[in-house]
């Protein structure tokens, strides 16, 4: 074995034992969908919302750039968005009035458990910033609750900006995380570290609920979908490319729907100028997942976006907005009145 050889060996191990080690012990469950209606069109969904609280959190920020949020060698790329920047990491707080409560990703580790900045170093390194009580555990505490009131926390992928407060969240008593086979079998690969996944980030003893491809059902624009609750209020589409079993969400909330396009469309750009991420696992599926977001937002234009890190959405450090409450605004067919406005944009 030449020197340069034997280097990157040890290089290749010392990335995996950093990032390897077991990621705890885990009861998977499948998740127990509701048999989902098929043949339903949005607009149908859309006159039926549901009475959710939705809050955002900004949790902090991260320091990256194109290498991870848009692919800088697009033409079609803007030149504003090729540069390195601070980006928000943002969890969603979410409130069925029959299904409980849950969580929509994480956000980054709390001040007081020391930086949030991840990474391998020498291979990656991610700066961080935050404050005291902006990670989603004070959040929770600061409206009465605890992670024991949470049902489950959704994770959009297991990515170290938005699973930066799970370790929080289980010390606090959070007991199931929901996500999909193919985004667990990444994380519990050997290969999980070269993925970008840290294993002090996600280990722990927790029920993982898994969601299964046979209870889909084909909604227009963007193919296999799960109705959460089977009640049309919470859609959940699979959009992998930049993490291998990553998630979009839709939220059919009485003030319209919301649509969260996390990683798949880091910034306002990937979708306008449908451009994939600059960090992805399969290209194909990344643009397919841009593809299928763009033609659900192309047909319903008052849809409102949020995207996973778009700096000009959340242009308040330390955020809460309320994005979606119950009893005011109501029913509104596209086209017209409150479905119409663009809040979000
Ligand atoms: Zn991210």
């Amino acid at each position: 074995m030449t020197k340069r050889a034997l280097s990157w060996t040890l290089a290749f191990w010392a990335l995996w034992l950093a990032g390897c080690g077991g990621v705890g012990e885990h009861v998977l469950t499948p998740w127990r969908v509701e048999a989902g209606q098929g043949g339903r069109t949005w607009q149908g969904v859309f006159a039926q919302p549901a009475e959710l609280r939705v809050t955002a959190w900004v949790t902090g920020e991260v320091f990256t750039g194109p290498a991870i949020l848009i692919d800088a060698k697009n033409p079609r790329t803007p030149a504003a968005d090729k540069r390195e920047q601070w980006v928000p990491s943002v969890a969603y707080l979410v409130e069925h009035p029959s299904q409980g409560r849950f969580l929509m990703d994480a956000g980054v580790a709390p001040a007081q458990t020391g930086p949030c900045a991840y990474g391998i170093r020498p291979f990656y390194w991610v700066p961080c910033r935050t404050a005291p009580g902006r990670d989603v555990v004070a959040r929770l505490h600061g409206r009465g609750l605890a992670a024991r009131d949470l049902r489950f926390v959704m994770l959009s992928h297991f990515h170290g900006d938005h699973v930066g407060g799970l370790q929080s969240l289980l010390l606090d008593g959070l007991e199931t995380v929901l996500t999909t086979p193919e985004e667990w079998s990444a994380v519990t690969s050997w290969k999980s570290p070269l993925e970008g996944y840290l294993d002090a980030q996600v280990r722990g003893s927790y029920a993982v609920a898994v969601l299964d491809r046979a209870r889909a059902v084909d909604m227009p624009y963007v193919g296999r979908v799960w109705d959460l609750f089977g009640d049309g209020s919470v859609w959940l589409i699979p959009i992998a490319g930049h993490s291998r079993g990553q998630l979009a969400a839709l939220l059919n909330t009485s003030q319209g729907p919301l649509l969260f396009t996390f990683d798949a469309s880091h910034l306002r750009s990937n979708l306008e100028h449908r451009v994939i991420p600059g960090a992805t696992v399969d290209e194909t599926q990344a643009m397919d997942a841009i593809d299928r977001l763009r033609a659900l937002r192309a047909a319903y234009p008052a849809l409102r976006v949020f995207y996973g890190h778009e700096p000009t959405q959340w242009a308040q450090a330390g955020a809460e907005v309320v994005l979606a409450q119950p009893g005011s605004g109501g029913i509104t067919p596209e086209g017209s009145g409150v479905f119409a406005r663009r809040a979000a944009e």
